[in-house]
């Protein structure tokens, strides 16, 4: 997963920055607004922080903008207003959630988790594929009921081909939420990756090649 988190306070976005990499996503940190407008319009993402009280160009109409250009990942909106009147700008410009200063880095971890799977199409934590489930909460799978073990790198694959179960999902797509921004699209890295995560999920045959086109994680 591509979190874009935008806060202009440096010891909070880099705390913020180092929990949302700890639970395994590609974090893209900036802290004026002018930045955050250009990245959230130009860049796939799967969720935002965004403060609302930012350099150059306010939190509300950031939002407000990226809306506009139809950019429809979940926002999570920090601020440190506990006014009414900011929340309800907040939520008129389109946003999904809302926290207010101080909060526990632990519930924003929880409250994007959340997000991102209502966003894509799940009502609950877990992520149902067949025999194979996730667990968005605990960041977990299970095949016909046992753990499954993967290392880190092959769960952040699967749990993003889970989020998005069924349709297909092309290699550069992966790569940019799943790698940083320096991954080379050449290289076989998603092919071994995605190799190894089938003979785990044997004799299942869960995760489809669509030649040319990607991957896709399904039952049928
Ligand atoms: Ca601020």
């Amino acid at each position: 997963m591509r979190v874009l988190l935008v806060e202009d306070d440096a010891p909070l976005r880099a705390q913020l920055a180092a929990a949302l990499r700890g639970v395994g996503w590609v974090v893209d940190a900036v802290a004026d607004g002018d930045e955050a407008l250009w990245l959230g319009r130009e860049e796939g993402y799967d969720a935002a922080v965004l403060d609302l009280g930012l350099p150059r160009r306010d939190g509300v109409s950031v939002l407000q903008a990226w809306r506009d250009a139809e950019r429809r990942f979940p926002v999570l909106v920090l601020t440190a207003r506990n006014r009414w009147s900011d929340k309800l700008a907040g939520f008129g410009a389109g946003a999904d959630d809302y926290l207010t200063k101080p909060f526990e880095i632990d519930e924003v971890v929880l409250r994007l988790k959340a997000l991102m799977r209502r966003a894509s199409g799940h009502a609950t934590p877990t992520i149902r594929i067949g025999p194979l489930e996730l667990d968005t909460v605990a960041c977990r799978f299970h095949l016909d009921g046992q753990p499954l073990v993967l290392t880190a790198g092959e769960y952040r694959l699967l749990a993003f081909l889970a989020h998005r179960s069924g349709r297909t999902v092309s290699r550069s797509e992966i790569a940019e939420h799943i790698y940083d921004r320096d991954f080379d699209l050449d290289s076989n890295v998603i092919d071994v990756q995605i190799g190894r995560i089938r003979r785990k999920l044997a004799p299942h045959r869960l995760l489809h090649t669509e030649r040319g086109l990607g991957f896709r994680l399904g039952a049928a």
